[in-house]
């Protein structure tokens, strides 16, 4: 059974997806999205050999050589430009779905669609997506098993308005916290930045001990924890 992360994911595909799945591993995710929807289509790209053979036990297993390709390769490397519709980059921490934009972002922004599940600094990714012309237009926030997942849904040319504030001090916060996530702000988003509002206390006063204190890097954690604060214990 696939895990609701992933259901999650396959639900903001559209019908007849011509998708690529990133760091696919066991090829699980395109092979539920394939097997639901026979127009579907996509390609599974893999870094790392062990993985690309799970993915093509997976493909195998299902039949499904005809509609999923599997490719050996570093990030969007794989793809052409303009030849997945989706873009899924899961399971990664946002620095590494970052870097992977990052390196092609010709071919990143081919796509119509992106859909990134960060599994730590998911704020990295909405900076990236929103400097370069994709529109957030959906999140979502779930706990799995212990974990707090995030999953990130931007557009391009959709003629969708931008969730940001114009605001830069609300921006920040937003970039951090997730517009939409905020606005709801569930059973996941509270246990998440209620966990950590302690750790980032932790860290401040760890740093204010050190020897060499940095001023800027320790005011930064007091402002996002001041928004913490603002959004778990002052409700509007
Ligand atoms: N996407 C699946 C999911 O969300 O369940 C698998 C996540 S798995 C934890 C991360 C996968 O990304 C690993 O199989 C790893 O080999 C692959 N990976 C890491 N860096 C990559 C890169 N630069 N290009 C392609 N795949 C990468």
């Amino acid at each position: 059974p696939l895990s609701n992360r992933l259901k999650l994911i396959a639900d903001y595909l559209p019908q007849g997806a011509n998708f690529a799945d990133i760091g696919s591993d066991h090829a699980y995710l395109p092979a539920y999205v394939c097997l639901r929807d026979k127009t579907a289509r996509a390609i599974a790209g893999e870094v790392n050999q062990g993985p690309l053979e799970s993915a093509k036990k997976t493909i195998q297993l299902h039949q499904l050589k005809e509609r999923i390709d599997v490719r050996l390769g570093d990030g969007l490397a794989v793809l052409k430009e303009g030849e997945a519709q989706q873009i899924v980059i899961a399971g990664m921490g946002g620095s590494l779905i970052t870097s992977i934009l990052e390196k092609n972002p010709v071919i990143a922004k081919s796509a119509g669609r992106i859909i990134a599940q960060p599994n730590v600094d998911a704020r990295a990714v909405r900076q990236w997506l929103n400097q370069n012309d994709f529109i957030l237009i959906a999140e979502e926030i779930v706990d799995e098993q212990g974990h707090i997942y995030e999953i990130l849904v931007a557009d391009r040319n959709t003629g969708v308005s931008s969730p940001y504030n114009d605001n830069q001090q609300i921006k920040d916060k937003q970039l951090l916290l997730g517009p939409y996530l905020l606005n709801e702000k569930n059973n996941a988003f509270i246990k998440k930045w209620t966990l950590e509002e302690a750790n980032l206390k932790r860290i401040i006063s760890q740093m204010q001990q050190a020897k060499q204190l940095n001023h800027e890097k320790i005011s930064a954690f007091q402002t996002e924890l001041h928004w913490i604060k603002e959004e778990l214990h002052h409700e509007e």
